[in-house]
C-alpha cells in the first residue's frame, strides 16, 4: 500500500496488551489506571483476521508488541497464527525481557525471527528506577535469546539526562561484548510523568559526541539491520553496532515511515504521534464483511499524516503502554 506521499506502507505493528509488568517513567504515568478491560482487548482469532486483511492489503511485515507481549498468555498461539500466512515475511518482537528467559525457545521455534529487548541500564539501581524491574532478569532473558538463535537480538535504551546517562558507555560495551546491535532511542512524549521534561531530553546528535570521543563511528549503509527510522555506526575500536534514534530532533524521520500501529483494543493507528485512529474492533465483533475491514484499512491509510506532531507541545490522549510501542 502506499499512502499519499508516496511512502510503501507494509509494515504493521500489533499491541497484544496494555498490560506491563514493568513502570517505565517514559511509558506508563505513576499510578496509570487506564487499562481497557481484558474483554475489550482483541482476541488471538480477531488479531489473525486483521493480520489476514493486512497481508491481502500488501503488509509482509509485522511486530508483537505492547504493554509487555510476554505477558499474555497466548502470545505462541497468535505468533504461530501469524507466521501460517505464507505471505507474512517477517515477524519480530518487542519485549522488556522480564520472561524471556523462559520464552525465548518457544517464541523462536513459532518462527520469530528477531527480538529487540528494552535495555536502559546496566546498573541494577538505576534500572530499577526507570522500568521498577530486576535487570538481572532481564540479562537473563537476552543470554536465552542468543542461545534461542533468533536472526538478530537488539538492544532498545531510552536516553534520560541526570538518569541513565553514564549508563551509554557501559552499554556500548555490554553490546560489544555480545555482539548486539545497540539502539539509542530519544524520548518522546508519550505518557504524562515528570520524566518528560526539556531537562531529562537527552537527543542522539549529544549522545553520538559523547561516543566519538571514545570511537570513531563509521556510518553502516547497508540496510541489513533493518529498515526501520534509526541511523546505523560501527565503532571502530569497540566493534559495537549502534544505532541512534531520533525522532524529536530528526527532521527527516517521518520521510521513510513505512508502518501503522493495531492497538490492543483493536484501532488502528496511522502514526504514532498523532491522534487519530481508526476502529476496527466494532467491525469486527458486528461481523463486518472483510470488504468492509478492507475499506477501514484504506481510511487509516489515507489518515496517515505526512509527520509526527512531537515538537508541537503534543498532548498524549493515550500513554505509549495503550498505544502500542
Ligand atoms: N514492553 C516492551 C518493551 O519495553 O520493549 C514493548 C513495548 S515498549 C512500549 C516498545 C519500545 O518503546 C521500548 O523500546 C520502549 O523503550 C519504547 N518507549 C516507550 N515509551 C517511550 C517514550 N516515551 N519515548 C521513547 N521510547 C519509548
Ligand atoms: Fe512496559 Fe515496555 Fe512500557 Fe516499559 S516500555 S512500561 S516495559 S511496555
Amino acid at each position: 500500500m502506499n499512502d499519499q506521499f508516496g511512502r510503501t506502507v507494509d509494515y504493521l505493528r500489533i499491541s497484544v496488551t496494555d498490560r506491563c509488568n514493568e513502570r517505565c517513567l517514559y511509558c506508563m504515568p505513576e499510578g496509570y489506571k487506564g487499562w481497557e478491560a481484558q474483554r475489550d482487548h482483541l482476541s488471538a482469532e480477531e488479531i489473525l483476521r486483521v493480520v489476514r486483511m493486512a497481508t491481502e492489503l500488501g503488509f509482509r511485515k509485522f511486530r508483537l508488541t505492547g504493554g509487555e507481549p510476554l505477558v499474555r498468555s497466548d502470545i505462541l498461539e497468535i505468533a504461530r497464527g501469524i507466521k501460517n500466512f505464507p505471505e507474512v515475511k517477517c515477524l519480530l518482537l518487542s519485549t522488556n525481557g522480564i520472561r524471556l528467559a523462559n520464552l525465548a525457545q518457544p517464541l523462536r521455534e513459532t518462527g520469530i525471527r528477531a527480538v529487540n529487548v528494552s535495555l536502559d541500564a546496566l546498573d541494577p539501581k538505576i534500572y530499577k528506577q526507570i522500568t521498577g524491574g530486576d535487570v538481572n532478569s532481564v540479562l537473563r532473558g537476552i543470554h536465552a535469546a542468543i542461545e534461542a538463535g533468533f536472526e538478530t537480538v537488539k538492544l532498545n535504551c531510552v536516553l534520560m539526562r541526570g538518569i541513565n546517562e553514564q549508563e551509554i558507555w557501559p552499554m556500548v560495551l555490554f553490546a560489544a561484548e555480545h555482539g548486539l546491535p545497540l539502539r539509542f532511542i530519544e524520548l518522546m512524549p508519550l505518557t504524562r510523568t515528570d520524566v518528560l521534561t526539556k531537562k531529562n531530553f537527552f537527543p542522539v546528535g549529544e549522545a553520538m559526541q559523547l561516543l566519538s570521543q571514545r570511537d570513531e563511528l563509521i556510518p553502516v549503509l547497508e540496510k541489513k539491520l533493518g529498515h526501520g527510522p534509526a541511523k546505523y555506526f560501527q565503532l571502530k575500536h569497540t566493534g559495537a553496532t549502534v544505532g541512534f534514534i531520533g525522532a524529536m530532533t530528526n527532521l527527516h524521520f517521518c520521510e521513510t515511515c513505512n508502518k501503522m500501529r493495531l492497538t490492543a483494543d483493536g484501532k488502528i493507528r496511522p502514526c504514532l504521534g498523532q491522534h487519530g485512529e481508526i476502529d476496527l474492533r466494532e467491525a469486527l465483533r458486528n461481523n463486518a464483511s472483510d470488504e468492509r475491514l478492507r475499506e477501514l484499512f484504506l481510511e487509516a491509510l489515507r489518515q496517515k499524516p505526512m509527520e509526527h506532531q512531537f515538537r508541537d507541545n503534543y498532548q498524549p490522549s493515550r500513554p505509549m503502554t495503550a498505544i502500542g510501542g
